[in-house]
């Protein structure tokens, strides 16, 4: 069964916000919740400053990671992915997210053309996730 993810629809609009918002640039961020298995629970983002001047990568600040992470230790949970947008291209891994990628398990939401994708980083790769119009529920 492919990874699942539960992300409350408020979560989801706002990172789409995001990525609207950091235009022509990439928006990035870091999610907080739990993982169940193959089930990822999204509990809470932590928008992030892209420290790339590229506008074709993304990279989280390091100050940023270290207080998302404190902040979801605070809550009981942990940094179970990270989001970001593509202005100019599709909801997919680009070849610059899978040479960045290097934690396994690790939640990546992609913005792109509108859409949000999720992909879970595993063995080298990107395994796309359950998506389509009921990928996304809410937890409430
Ligand atoms: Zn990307």
């Amino acid at each position: 069964m492919p990874p699942r993810v539960e992300l409350p629809p408020g979560l989801r609009a706002a990172i789409l916000a995001a990525a609207d918002g950091a235009l022509p640039l990439e928006c990035c961020g870091l999610l907080e919740g739990a993982r169940d298995g193959e089930l990822f629970r999204i509990k809470a983002i932590h928008p992030a400053r892209n420290l790339s001047p590229d506008q074709s990568c993304f990279e989280i600040d390091p100050a940023d990671h270290f207080a998302a992470q404190k902040a979801a230790r605070a809550s009981g949970h942990a940094i179970i992915g990270c989001y970001h947008s593509h202005p100019h291209g599709a909801a997919q891994p680009s070849a610059a997210d899978v040479a960045g990628a290097g934690q396994d398990d690790f939640l990546w939401l992609i913005a792109g053309e509108g859409r949000l994708n999720a992909f879970v980083y595993r063995d080298g790769g990107f395994l796309g996730c359950v998506t389509g119009a009921d990928w996304v529920t809410s937890s409430e």
